[in-house]
């Protein structure tokens, strides 16, 4: 039975663009509507597929940034200007348009609903995709798990999310985001300036004791560098969750 289930979710199938929002200047939210998905826990994935009038096809993953809503899905594209597959999915698609996906995919960058103590969620750039998805099905349980976001961005332009998340955090039901702009600061900022290192997660990051779990997502380097910092503050390894999302500095 468990076989046939997983053969079902990776079976690729039609998705039609429903409505595509803007997020930054970079970024852009597509909602699919995708017949017949199984449905999905906040953490994971889906790979799209799209092919050429000549039959080339190129494959890329995309996290899933919402939580679990029927038959509906989105993603949160970042447009990488010399890439081939994210500026076609940011500025090329138009509601109607119909993709190829499979999913959901992942069964370990998942939030967990019991998690005992506080969680941290840590995310550089599109990295909040798939922790945004775990702070809205969060919100949807009215879970109260302590959980703190640190969420690292270029500028306040940049930051994805940014009204939805201060929504969240005005719940007050213990959800805490907290940014740092690595690039330029608005005039009062009162978050962090610099990149995440040992030292600011050391400030961020509950103590050792408290930790439920650490999901880390982002550029390759930005999450070796955050799994790295939390291992030398005196966290299990086996506490900290990455999911990596390229090859370069973002
Ligand atoms: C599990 C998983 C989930 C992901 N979720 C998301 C998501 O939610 N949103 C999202 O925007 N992307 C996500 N990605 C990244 C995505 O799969 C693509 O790698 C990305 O969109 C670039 O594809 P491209 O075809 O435009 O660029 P490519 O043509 O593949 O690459 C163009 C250039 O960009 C570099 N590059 C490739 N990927 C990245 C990257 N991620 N960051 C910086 N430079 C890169 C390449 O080295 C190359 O120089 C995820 C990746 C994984 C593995």
């Amino acid at each position: 039975m468990e076989g046939t289930a997983l053969l079902g979710r990776l079976i690729w199938r039609a998705a039609e663009v429903v409505e595509l929002r803007p997020e930054t200047s970079q970024t852009k939210t597509i909602t699919f509507d995708v017949p017949g998905w199984p449905g999905h826990r906040a953490g994971q994935h889906v790979d799209v597929r799209l092919t050429a009038e000549d039959g080339y096809q190129a494959e890329r993953s995309y996290s899933i940034a919402s939580a679990a809503d029927g038959s509906r899905i989105e993603l949160t594209v970042e447009r990488l200007e010399d890439g081939e597959v994210s500026p076609y999915l940011a500025d090329e698609l138009r509601a109607g348009d119909v993709i190829e996906l499979r999913g959901p995919v992942g069964g370990y960058f998942v939030w967990n609903a019991h998690a005992q103590g506080t969680v941290l969620l840590v995310a550089g750039g599109s990295g909040i995709a798939p922790l945004m998805a775990m702070a809205r099905q969060r919100a949807g349980e009215s879970s109260g798990i302590p959980t703190r976001l640190l969420y690292s961005a270029r500028t306040w332009d940049d930051v994805i999310y940014r009204d939805e998340l201060a929504e969240l955090a005005a719940r007050g039901d213990g959800f805490e985001p907290m940014y740092t702009l690595t690039r330029a600061q608005p005039p009062d900022w009162e978050g962090y300036g610099c990149r995440v290192d040992t030292e600011l997660l050391g400030e961020v990051a509950p103590d050792p004791s408290e930790l439920a779990v650490a999901f880390v997502c982002g550029p390759t380097p930005f999450v070796e560098a955050v799994a790295n910092g939390l291992v030398e503050l005196g966290n299990a390894p086996s506490r900290i969750k990455t999911e990596r999302f390229g090859p370069t500095g973002g």
